[in-house]
């Protein structure tokens, strides 16, 4: 077994051989770039986890960008109401694949104690969503275990991860 779990054999030549597959599963999710799509207080604890403090670049998840064709993490931190789904809509299919989505806090996973009229009960009922985070406010250190949960994930799908009308298909009704 090599570095993290890579498996790799050794010639006496020198040379190590390992599967591709295996390669590019190691660099997806060691180099996840995160957009945060923050709303509300949750961006805060978001930005806790970036902070020295708890420093989420030790999961190589640190470069966070703004810009969806350079993102592969969605991750949803706040109240989305109906005037707001179609753009974070947008924002998801601008992502290219593969792309990953992690809803943070009470807020984004069911709507919170914002069960009225304006607001979404939950952006999966818009984008297909890969780890849920409970929580209000969620702590730095469950954005972390998230992120780890989401490698874990990573390192078990196959290469080609399907696109989101076939992960539509999958998902239990
Ligand atoms: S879950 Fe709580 S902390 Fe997060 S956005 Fe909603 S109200 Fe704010």
């Amino acid at each position: 077994m090599g570095v993290k779990g890579i498996p790799v054999t050794k010639h006496e030549t020198g040379l190590i051989t390992t599967r591709l597959d295996e390669v590019i599963r190691w660099g997806r999710k060691n180099s996840l770039w995160p957009l945060p799509f923050g709303t509300a207080c949750c961006a805060i604890e978001f930005m806790g986890a970036v902070s020295s403090v708890f420093d989420i670049s030790r999961f190589g998840a640190e470069l966070v960008r703004f810009s969806p064709r350079q993102s592969d993490l969605l991750l949803v931190a706040g109240t989305i109401n109906y005037k707001l789904g179609p753009v974070l809509k947008r924002i998801y299919d601008q992502m290219c694949e593969p792309r990953y989505v992690i809803s943070m806090g009470a807020c984004a996973c069911s709507g919170g104690f914002y069960d009225n009229y304006a607001t979404i009960q939950g952006i999966d009922q818009i984008i297909p969503v890969d780890v849920f985070i409970p929580g209000c406010p969620p702590r730095p250190d469950a954005v972390l275990d998230a992120v780890v949960k989401l490698q874990e994930m990573i390192d078990k799908e196959p290469q080609r991860r399907p696109r989101q009308p076939e992960r539509e298909r999958e998902r239990p009704r």
